[in-house]
């Protein structure tokens, strides 16, 4: 299948007192219909950076896209206008996050959000938009959608209102779907019956998803392949089955001996060392060389690049590549 997302070389940097900081550097991966791709790293990753930077919702931040291609449909997202950019925000790609009360105006009823949304991307008439409404609340299993239609977000239990953002993600049948934490700030019985929902819209719908999560389990659950990102670059990808059997970078191995039981909720990983490097303090080579159990001297001095060591299975770390055999040789190649 052609991507219908593809991300080349990603790099957002952020400029503040302490100098230029590079949030995200070297992100690439792709995402095709009807696949789900999970990207997974601590908080401080970059990868809710990499969405940011997607939906071009950097204008809050002081971050800036400095390199790198983002092609929708083959359309470079970092090159278009804001005018053209607005059309594919919320129409082509929609966004979730993890707490909808950020993204859903508490003033305004759920009905009339919903509708605004529908009648500004696809130019629905209002009676016809109060029905697509309608059954969208249904379509993300809302039992009694015209009693809905009248509540403020307040009103809602925290499993309703992200039922509602996904309706409202939904309602323009976007091509890609990214969905930032979805379920982390819900109860566990309510996150299965979130990712349900989003499993069975997307296998109606053909969308394809973006999924950025800290949570293993969510990737084992709902995944086609992933990306695993640390300090800003992206440090392995394969298939979820891959990933799970046989994890070849250190910090992966690390991520899976730490997911959490079923039913316990971890905050944090614990049980790797140390914790994710400052970006404007990052080491000179691999930036997980602080917390690696395997770091050689090479680690330190130069960051391994991001190659594919299997078919479908790429890693940025030493132990798959050929270390340099000589200094000159290491100064004598650029990154
Ligand atoms: Fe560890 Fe070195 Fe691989 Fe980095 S490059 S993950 S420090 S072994
Ligand atoms: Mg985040």
């Amino acid at each position: 299948d052609q991507p219908v997302l593809k991300v080349n070389n990603l790099q957002t940097y952020f400029t503040s007192d302490a100098g230029v900081v590079k949030a995200v550097d070297g992100v690439s991966f792709e995402v095709s219909k009807g696949e789900t791709l999970g990207i997974v790293g601590e908080s401080g990753s970059g990868k809710s950076v990499t969405s940011l930077s997607i939906m071009r919702l950097l204008k809050d931040t002081p971050g800036r896209i400095a390199d790198g291609e983002i092609l929708y449909e083959g359309r470079d997202l970092v090159k278009i206008s804001e005018n053209d950019m607005r059309k594919i925000r919320g129409n082509d790609i929609a966004m979730i996050f993890q707490e909808p009360m950020t993204s859903l105006n508490p003033v305004f009823k759920i009905g009339r959000q919903l509708e605004e949304a529908i009648i500004l991307h696809l130019k629905f008439s209002k009676k016809e938009a109060r029905e697509r409404s309608i059954e969208m609340l249904t379509s993300v299993g809302i039992s009694r959608p015209e009693k809905i239609v009248h509540e403020f977000p307040h009103q809602l239990s925290g499993g309703m209102r992200q039922r509602v953002m996904i309706a409202m993600a939904m309602a323009c049948n976007p091509k890609v779907l990214i969905a930032d934490e979805p379920t982390t700030a819900l109860d566990v019985t309510i996150q299965a019956q979130i990712l349900d929902l989003m499993r069975n819209l997307t296998k109606t719908t053909d969308t394809a998803i973006l999924l950025i999560t800290h949570d293993l389990g969510v990737v084992a659950e709902m995944c086609d392949r992933v990306v695993v990102m640390y300090g800003g670059r992206a440090v392995e990808e394969s298939d979820v089955l891959s990933i799970f059997a046989n994890p070849k970078h250190p910090y992966t191995q690390g991520l899976l001996a730490s997911i959490p039981k079923i039913g316990e909720r971890l905050d944090r990983l614990q049980s790797i060392p140390g914790n994710v490097p400052i970006p404007s303090r990052m080491p000179e080579g691999c930036k997980f060389a602080p917390r690696c159990p395997h770091a050689m001297d090479i680690c330190w001095e130069k960051e391994p690049e991001y190659k594919e060591v299997i078919t479908n299975h790429s890693v940025r770390c030493w132990l798959h590549e050929e270390v340099p055999q000589d200094e000159s040789e290491l100064v004598g190649s650029t990154q």
